[in-house]
């Protein structure tokens, strides 16, 4: 059944929300950092990225001095793709209402109250317990 969350249950779930996208983007700029620096350093081809006039040519993998000197180009990309990532996971709040009563979710938006009476929950504001 549904259980309508309190309000120290919402601040709860919202800093869960708010722990996990920092996780998830912390995690990805270090992925990207280290990957994109073993791209170049092994492979090449990552010099498109801050060069695109080698689109044509061929990329020869670089030297960990060519590496150092770009290493801002490495920051920048890094936090940007985690910052995506934050933004990304930080959803937005839920549009769906649900009765608690009934479990009947299907309601417009200006309906105050479900059919069988009860009163409608956003379901961010509900948690489900068996
Ligand atoms: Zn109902």
């Amino acid at each position: 059944m549904w259980k309508v969350l309190t309000y120290e249950d919402k601040i709860l779930a919202k800093k869960k929300i708010k722990r996990k996208a920092i996780r998830n983007s912390l995690f990805v700029s270090l992925f990207t950092f280290i990957f994109a620096i073993l791209e170049d350093r092994y492979l090449g081809s990552g010099r498109i990225r801050y060069d695109p006039n080698l689109l044509s040519e061929a990329y020869p993998p670089q030297t960990w001095d060519e590496i150092a000197s770009n290493i801002h180009m490495y920051l920048i990309l890094s936090v940007l793709m985690g910052l995506f990532v934050y933004l990304f996971v930080t959803r937005e709040r839920s549009v769906t209402r649900i009765c608690i009563s009934c479990e009947n979710r299907d309601h417009d938006k200006l309906q105050e109250k479900c059919k069988c009476g009860e009163n409608l929950y956003n379901l961010d504001d509900l948690s489900w317990i068996e």
